[in-house]
């Protein structure tokens, strides 16, 4: 159904791109450049400019091709172009059908499975001329370390009310279908500061505040579907200064709005209780990350993908992750999107790696989503 040798190769090629959070230019060209060779238009938004990366995010649109159903939706399937770090020289090797890196860089399947698998689903749809109602495609940027491509992405031309996010391990079949939304929260404690040996008395540690907060703080795994963590601390300046200040970094996150709101207010309450009883101030910011997946198995765009992947003969298995991902952000512009699993092993390490049976069945599962959506 597609070209393995093609997928292999290209995949292969797009790994050895450098391209790091907020630095895809490379990679942004190269697939432009294949992607105009396949007689498509590619718009790359301003997001470049906006988060300060050398690439905007790019948006590809292929418009209807006399479908039989004029009823199917307009599709949409996504994978991002950026990598962590180290994810310069990458060095591929395959062995015994496994594709890995020669070790001292990740392989930067995630996310280049899914832009090779989409890529080549494209070919594919194209060469064999599959009848589809329109398919949009996004190859956003900086996914890594804080969605900031896909936030940033131009909404204009968008039509999908249904999409695929491919960026979960996992073997393919897998249909991440509930993910966690998220408060980053960050409190500045104001006390007073005093000389420590002299006069201690007329100081009020900021420290101390956070320390106790902290303490009362509920962390860790609150429940099977919230988390929360204490992630960064700063304060003081000298052993012998009373310390005036102190900064934290925290996080909440749950597969519950409710839950998430509650675990939140509990952060906060007792940072605001010890700051008070100190006469200490704090100032506490909270910032949702992103919004909650939530898909109900009868969803078209779960039973769509779910459905393709039993033509395929793929154990198709509905799932939860803990982390947030672009989908987080298109479900929250209105777009149902779930997130597939692409078969990486082992992502943000040197020990990445993926098999190129896993490879080849993702770009026929968006093939076949394609189909199916199409048949209803
Ligand atoms: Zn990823």
């Amino acid at each position: 159904m597609i070209n393995k040798d093609r997928l292999i190769k290209e995949f292969l090629a797009l790994v050895q791109v450098a391209s790091p959070s907020g630095q895809e230019r490379a990679m942004a060209t190269l697939l432009k450049s294949k992607l105009h060779n396949l007689g498509l238009t590619v718009y790359e938004d301003d997001a470049g400019k906006q988060v300060g990366a050398t690439a905007g995010n790019l948006i590809v649109t292929i418009p209807a091709n006399s479908p039989v159903n004029t009823a199917a939706p307009v599709l949409l399937f996504s994978a991002h172009m950026d990598t962590v770090e180290p994810g310069r020289g990458i060095q591929p090797v395959i062995k015994d059908g496994v594709i890995s890196s020669a070790g001292a860089t990740v392989l930067g399947a995630d996310d280049k499975a899914g832009v090779a698998a989409i890529l080549e689903a494209i070919r594919i749809i194209l060469e064999q001329d599959i009848k589809h109602n329109g398919l949009e495609i996004i190859f956003s940027i900086w996914e890594e370390g804080g969605l900031k491509g896909i936030k940033a992405l131009d909404y204009s031309g968008i039509k999908s009310k249904i999409g695929y996010v491919l960026d979960s391990d996992g073997d393919p079949g897998t249909i991440i279908t509930a993910a966690p939304t998220h408060n980053q929260i960050t409190a500045t404690i104001k006390g007073r500061a005093a000389h420590a040996g002299q006069c201690p008395e007329d100081g009020i540690s900021a420290i101390l505040v956070a320390a106790r907060a902290i303490a009362k703080m509920n962390t860790g795994r609150i429940d099977p579907e919230t988390t929360a963590n204490i992630g960064i601390i700063r304060g003081g300046q000298a052993t012998n200064i009373v310390p005036d200040q102190a900064y934290l970094e925290a996080e909440a996150r749950s597969l519950s709005a409710a839950k998430l709101a509650t675990q939140t207010q509990q952060m906060v309450t007792v940072l605001e209780q010890e700051a008070a009883t100190a006469g200490a101030q704090v100032e506490i910011a909270v910032i949702k990350e992103y919004d909650l997946i939530n898909l109900d198995a009868t969803d078209p765009v779960v039973q769509y993908a779910v459905t393709a992947a039993k033509k395929l003969g793929l154990k198709s298995k509905l799932s939860h992750t803990g982390g947030g991902s672009d989908a987080s952000v298109l479900n929250s512009r209105g777009i149902s999107c779930a997130v597939l699993g692409i078969g990486m092993n082992k992502v943000h390490t040197v020990h990445e790696n993926i098999k190129t049976k896993h490879l080849c069945q993702v770009a026929e599962l968006v093939v076949a989503i394609v189909k199916v959506a199409n048949e209803g």
